[in-house]
């Protein structure tokens, strides 16, 4: 097994995103305040996204869904619950 698994729910950590390095999550926070734009969301501290977004930014970061989930954990944008319980 691969232990990589999509996030089941994917909150993220908008003052944690705003505190990293362009260059490291440039897409994922363009994405990000595309999604607030299109919703008039602004004052949030966390923004609640479709499993279905995190796929097309897997495509984008060249990972699996599984892998990128692991990523924004390590970088501290996704809580550590994040992570879907393994069943092994
Ligand atoms: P929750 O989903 O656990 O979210 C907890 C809190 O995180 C929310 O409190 C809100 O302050 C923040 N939050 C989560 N996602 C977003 C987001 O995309 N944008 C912003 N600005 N804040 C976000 P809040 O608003 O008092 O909601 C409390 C609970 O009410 C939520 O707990 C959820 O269970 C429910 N709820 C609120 N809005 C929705 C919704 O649009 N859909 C569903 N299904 N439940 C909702
Ligand atoms: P839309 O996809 O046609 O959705 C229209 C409205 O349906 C949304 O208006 C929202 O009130 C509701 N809606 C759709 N799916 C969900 C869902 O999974 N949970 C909740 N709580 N509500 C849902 P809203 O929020 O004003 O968004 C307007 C448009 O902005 C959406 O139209 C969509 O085109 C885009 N958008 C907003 N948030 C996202 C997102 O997280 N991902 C993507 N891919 N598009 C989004
Ligand atoms: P949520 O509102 O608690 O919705 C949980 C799941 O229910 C969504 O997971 C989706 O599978 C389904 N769902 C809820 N509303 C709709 C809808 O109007 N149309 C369809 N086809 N499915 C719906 P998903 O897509 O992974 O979204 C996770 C969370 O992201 C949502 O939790 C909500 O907090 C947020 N979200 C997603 N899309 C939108 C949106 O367009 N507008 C807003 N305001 N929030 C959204």
């Amino acid at each position: 097994p691969s232990g990589a698994e999509p996030a089941t729910k994917v909150v993220i950590n908008l003052e944690r995103l705003q505190q990293l390095p362009a260059e490291k999550v440039g897409p994922l926070a363009r994405y990000a305040a595309t999604i607030q734009s299109q919703r008039g969301d602004y004052n949030g501290k966390v923004l609640s996204i479709r499993t279905e977004d995190l796929r097309s930014l897997a495509i984008i970061y060249d990972m699996t869904p599984g892998e990128l989930t692991e990523q924004l954990i390590d970088w501290g944008v996704l809580p550590p619950e994040a992570r879907p319980a393994r069943e092994d």
